[in-house]
């Protein structure tokens, strides 16, 4: 991968035009997957079994909208690309923007990286909720000439040329109680979230599933929104503690608006957070900074505390597949799941949006083999990222091989090294970020920084 991970995607006039195209689920890769086909074909069916909210709020099929969301800098520019304007209307309605390291407190694996300097990239992060962001962009989606969204229909199987070779369309039905219908199309894009409709459905059509890669994490979050007394915080829009091998918990603390914030505490198997709200408060204790607990003990409560488990990350491997019929494309955390805690979910969706645009301004022959491809190179450096942290704790099961152990023994050193170097942290900042290749963390000149900053005889400051 280059460094340039997130670049604008600008692939120049699309070799193929027109036609109609259907999206199953209109959460955020489906939005994002409409999007990018609404250059190309005169008609865009985005089809989702939820009743979609006129405005910004939760919705039964994306339950995970209830916990803290963070879109990575990589996912920043994707927005901004697919939706110029959009951030800016975010913060204009007073949404916090990241955009100094004094204004994040970042914690991950233990080591607390430095807040001084100012960030090289100027990406900053806007902090929506989930249901703010899904809506805004969900809004924009339903204007776009060619565009029609149907809600409260569940897609229920493909539609296919008799020897299975194409996909012409789907069978939906509406959740009313009507009779199935079917819905002609040129492309059908399944972005009906981890559950992964297309594995079945490819069975029914006489094809091979993907194989599957699983990491079983064992996470469960319990989350809660929170008005904090103005200023409590100082400076800090977000704290984010990470897990560490002594410590398989952690907690992400985000401002959503001037005194409202969420908080997300999580655990792995076997040190999961309590939805009682006393407990819950208390599980926070040795995680948090002693401020940050003391404004968290101050602040009131705006709900309940709400759970969500998820058991494992999963990526199929579509993109090593021999056969997959044509009209047929995979998007999303249908193809690869990640463990939330790192954030990575909807920036991957925007960098596939990137990629599914570039293959179709190249046509539409062999569009599910380039896709795949293509989409699969930006999704190894997400998941290797993602599993390789997982796998620094002991709880969480999986073999540890020579490579995996030797880079998390670096990135434990650079880390340490990081908590007291704006230039290593950073970097750090850039590559889980998603905007660049973690390659730039192997560089001479780092790896001189990372040995410097280990021998330097300074204990540690501590991750809290
Ligand atoms: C607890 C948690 C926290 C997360 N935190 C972050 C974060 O901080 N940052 C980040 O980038 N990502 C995060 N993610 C991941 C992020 O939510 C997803 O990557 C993102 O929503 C994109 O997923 P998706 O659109 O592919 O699928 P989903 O969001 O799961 O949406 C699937 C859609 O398909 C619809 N659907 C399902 N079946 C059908 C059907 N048969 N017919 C029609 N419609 C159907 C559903 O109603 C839904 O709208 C988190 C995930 C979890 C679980």
């Amino acid at each position: 991968m280059s460094d340039d991970t997130a670049r604008p995607y600008d692939p120049g006039e699309p070799r193929a035009r027109g036609g109609h195209g259907v999206v199953l689920g209109a959460s955020i890769a489906g939005l994002f997957a409409a999007r990018v086909l609404s250059d190309t074909f005169d008609r865009v069916t985005l089809v989702d079994r939820d009743q979609l909210p006129v405005t910004d709020e939760n919705r039964r099929g994306v339950p995970q909208g209830r916990h803290a969301h963070a879109i990575l800098p990589a996912g920043t520019r994707g927005l901004q690309e697919m939706f110029p304007g959009l951030l800016e209307e975010f913060e204009a309605a007073g949404t916090p923007v990241v955009r100094e390291p004094t204004e994040m407190h970042f914690a991950p694996g233990g080591h607390l990286l430095c807040q001084e300097g100012r960030y090289a990239d100027p990406t900053p992060t806007y902090q929506p909720t989930r249901p703010q962001l899904e809506g805004q962009v969900r809004a924009r989606v339903a204007k776009l000439p060619g565009v029609e969204v149907i809600d409260r229909c569940e897609a229920a199987g493909l539609l296919s040329t008799p020897d299975g070779s194409r996909v012409t369309g789907v069978r939906v039905v509406g959740r009313d109680g009507g009779a199935e219908r079917e819905l002609t199309a040129d492309l059908v894009v399944d972005a009906t979230g981890r559950g992964g409709r297309t594995t079945r459905w490819l069975a029914d059509l006489g094809y091979e599933p993907p194989r599957e890669d699983r990491v079983a994490v064992d996470i469960k979050y319990v989350s809660r929104s929170l008005r904090l007394a103005p200023g409590a915080l100082g400076r800090r829009k977000v704290v984010i503690v990470g897990a560490e091998p002594g410590r398989p918990t952690g907690a992400t603390l985000l401002q959503h608006d001037q005194d409202h914030w969420m908080l997300t505490l999580i655990g792995y198997s076997g040190h999961h957070p309590p939805t009682d709200p006393a407990d819950f408060l208390e599980f926070a204790k040795p995680i948090v900074p002693p401020d940050v607990f003391e404004a968290l003990c101050a602040a009131e409560p705006l709900d309940d505390p709400v759970a969500h488990r998820y058991p494992a990350s999963v990526r199929r491997r579509y993109e090593r597949l021999e056969k997959f019929p044509d009209g047929l494309l995979v998007f999303g955390d249908a193809i690869c799941s990640f463990n939330p805690v790192y954030g990575q979910g909807m920036s991957v969706a925007a960098l596939q949006a990137a990629v599914l645009r570039e293959c179709l301004a190249r046509g539409r022959e062999r569009l599910p083999y380039r896709f795949f491809r293509a989409a699969g190179r930006r999704i190894e450096v997400a998941w290797q990222m993602a599993v390789g942290s997982d796998l620094a704790l002991p709880q969480v099961e999986g073999d540890r091989p020579l490579p995996v152990r030797l880079i998390n023994a670096y990135f434990t050193r650079l880390l340490t090294a990081a908590e007291r170097d704006p230039v290593l942290t950073q970097e750090f900042v850039k590559v889980s970020s998603l905007l660049s290749s973690p390659l730039i963390l192997l560089n001479p000149v780092t790896v001189g920084r990372v040995a410097l900053g280990n021998l330097s005889g300074r204990p540690a400051r501590p991750g809290r």
